[in-house]
């Protein structure tokens, strides 16, 4: 590996462990529930999960968990509103 990249992979161990310089914007994941797979984006602060939880009361163990290992790097701002 050239010298170059070393440099370039030390500066990425140090920002990944400083979450906060992180910020996403919209994403999509497939989470496997107990039962189903459910997927579940994120769109600048809005939440949206397949599952029948969800449906119903906007919120859902799958978008709860995202925000538990996410937990900085969301616009909280937007996503609190
Ligand atoms: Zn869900």
């Amino acid at each position: 590996m050239d010298y170059g990249m070393i440099g370039k992979i030390e500066k990425a161990k140090r920002y990944a462990e400083e979450r906060e310089r992180f910020h996403f914007t919209s994403f999509s994941v497939d989470v496997e529930g107990e039962n189903n797979q459910h997927t579940v984006t994120y769109d600048h602060g809005v939440w949206t999960c397949t599952c029948s939880f969800f449906a119903s009361r906007g919120r859902c163990s799958h978008t709860i968990a995202l925000e538990f290992i996410l937990k900085g790097m969301l616009d909280e701002e937007v996503a609190e509103a």
